[in-house]
């Protein structure tokens, strides 16, 4: 699977405005997800893989663009 590559500021905005990440869809599907959040449903797949985007981060499951 392509892995999804954001810029820094969108990451920052993904995490203050609690945008959950799912692992399974491989993009943010989900609001009102804390940043240190797992294994919530998501509306998309109806799996409970989203993440917060700080763990999404930290997983590798995407990457932080430099390029802006
Ligand atoms: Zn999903």
């Amino acid at each position: 699977m392509r892995q999804l590559e954001i810029a820094y500021a969108e990451y920052v905005e993904l995490r203050e405005t609690a945008m959950g990440y799912c692992v399974r869809c491989g993009d943010f599907t989900r609001e009102s997800v804390e940043p240190d959040a797992t294994g919530y449903e998501c509306p998309t797949c109806e799996h409970d893989t989203v993440v917060g985007a700080e763990i999404g981060l930290i997983r590798g499951d995407f990457e932080i663009s430099e390029e802006f």
